[in-house]
């Protein structure tokens, strides 16, 4: 019986070992949810809402437990664990809001004898593959339209948060969604390689552009859809014009929330010339206030990171930087312990030659470079093969609005950042992937618009 260990990044030790699956039981999985699907996708809506209305109140009655349970298998901290949680409940509000009206037929011409509709048939079987950075915001974005459109889900947890899937797909069982729609499938890569092999009529992948393109490839003679979020170099301008300690404060939090490891993470910062100094004295006294430790003491900022090799990629990119030129104004290497940290780093004097300010980090560290105009940020900010997110801090609005226009990135910011909305899609330019999550399109993307062409008789 294959199995997988469970570790406490904090503590740099195994905690758990749970059954994992091995390539028969994904394919025993996959073949019962595809058999099971017809029947769930006849049901009305109302009760497929019934049963993500009864997941929210399960997540909200078992929110500690389920908070823990991800601090402890992630590091993240436990203030945030229950951030995430809470900051989920809106999401599902939203879903069970939208779902009914985003999938409504529409009746689009009627004349002459003919009539034209279309309906939103359910894809099928989809794969959800995931991340493990916000396990329960990815999962769900992905989880809950797909169930209430009608699809059965393959589930396949990070590796990294798998007893918070497992969790997940419990209380969705508990709230009434039958075990064969909602499959949850334990392991590694290779069981998420497994599940490719499947029939299959979907795959909606959270996770690192190298995978993202392995999946693509073997997906590629399949013509099955692929939907691809996929990781960011997320940058950020600030103008002359702002408040120097509030863009500082609020970009510092950008930066080093959930320790730096979010797809939407602020990863380099453009200063223009004027208020460069300024700004990077408030940034960094903001980001040395930040308190580093133990994920489950309620003050903890900043915790461990959740995968150890990320430690050396982090340091790479720090000795990468000095050797160029920069400057490390605090952190710069591994944190104290026997876990997986990563002291909080602000390096300066940045430039484009350096992986710092090319190469995704995900980690408590940024660059920052000096600008002398906006041109120059927004040229800098579009010098990447990522396009996720960007954004823009000054008090000038329209020349904020002129900005971001020219920024090539699935959503953009004004004066805020590392933000998510479940009423915006969600999306990616170039290596950060394909299709979206999130809005009424992250509804639709569940489904297939079908044509009706109905001619009445005589
Ligand atoms: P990852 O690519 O290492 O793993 C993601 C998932 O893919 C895991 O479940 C893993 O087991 C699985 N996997 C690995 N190899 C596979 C294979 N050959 N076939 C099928 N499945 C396979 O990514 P990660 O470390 O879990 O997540 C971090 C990355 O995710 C970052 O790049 C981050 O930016 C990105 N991310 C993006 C978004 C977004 O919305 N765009 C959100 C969260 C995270």
């Amino acid at each position: 019986m294959p199995t997988l260990k469970i570790h406490n990044p904090h503590a740099g030790s195994v905690i758990d070992e749970i059954p994992a699956d091995d390539a028969a039981s994904v394919a025993d999985k996959a073949a019962a949810a595809r058999a099971a699907q017809p029947a769930w996708a006849s049901l009305p809506m109302a009760d497929r809402l019934a049963c993500i209305t009864r997941f929210r109140a399960a997540v909200v009655a078992q929110l500690e437990t389920l908070a823990i349970t991800m601090t402890r298998e992630t590091g993240k901290p436990i203030s945030l664990s229950r951030n995430e949680l809470n900051g989920l409940l809106p999401r599902l509000d939203f879903f069970v809001e939208q779902a009914e009206g985003a999938v409504r037929d529409e009746h689009v011409f009627d004349g002459g004898g003919m009539h034209e509709q279309i309906s939103h048939a359910p894809l099928g079987a989809v794969v959800n593959i995931s991340a493990w950075n916000y396990p329960w915001f990815v999962g769900c974005n992905v989880i809950v339209p797909a169930l209430l459109t009608g699809n059965a889900v393959l589930y396949k947890p990070s590796e990294h948060a798998a007893l918070t899937g497992l969790a997940i797909t419990r209380l969705l069982h508990e709230s009434g969604v039958p075990a064969n729609i909602m499959q949850c499938v334990v392991g590694g890569g290779a069981v998420g390689a497994a599940l490719l092999e499947q029939r299959i009529d979907g795959l909606f992948f959270t996770g690192s552009h190298a995978t993202g393109q392995r999946i693509a490839a073997a997906l590629a003679t399949r013509l099955v859809k692929v939907q691809l979020e996929l990781g960011g170099k997320d940058p950020m301008y600030v103008r002359a014009d702002v408040d120097v300690r509030a863009a500082a404060e609020s970009l510092a939090d950008g930066a080093m929330y959930n320790t730096g490891q979010g797809c939407c993470s602020v990863e380099r910062i453009y200063v223009h010339e004027a208020v460069h100094d300024a700004f990077v004295a408030h940034f960094v006294q903001t980001v040395k206030a930040m308190k580093a430790g133990d994920p489950m003491d309620a003050g903890t900022y900043i915790g461990a990171l959740t995968r150890e090799p990320q430690i050396a990629v982090l340091q790479a990119q720090v000795d990468d930087a000095v050797a160029k030129g920069a400057q490390v104004l605090c952190g710069g290497q591994r944190g104290p312990g026997p876990g997986w940290g990563f002291d909080p780093t602000v390096v300066t004097g940045c430039n484009h030659t350096m992986e710092l300010m090319r190469e995704e980090s995900f980690g408590p560290i940024v660059g920052i470079q000096k600008v002398a105009s906006d041109e120059e940020a927004v040229a800098l900010m579009n010098d990447t093969r990522y396009g996720l997110t960007a954004g823009v801090y000054t008090k000038d609005e329209s020349a904020a609005r002129a900005l971001l226009a020219q920024l090539n990135a699935g959503t953009v910011y004004w004066n805020c950042c590392d933000r998510v909305s479940p009423r915006l899609p969600w999306s990616g330019v170039g290596d950060s992937g394909i299709g979206l999550t999130l809005s009424t399109y992250g509804i639709q993307t569940f489904t297939r618009p079908k044509a009706w062409h109905l001619r009445q008789p005589g």
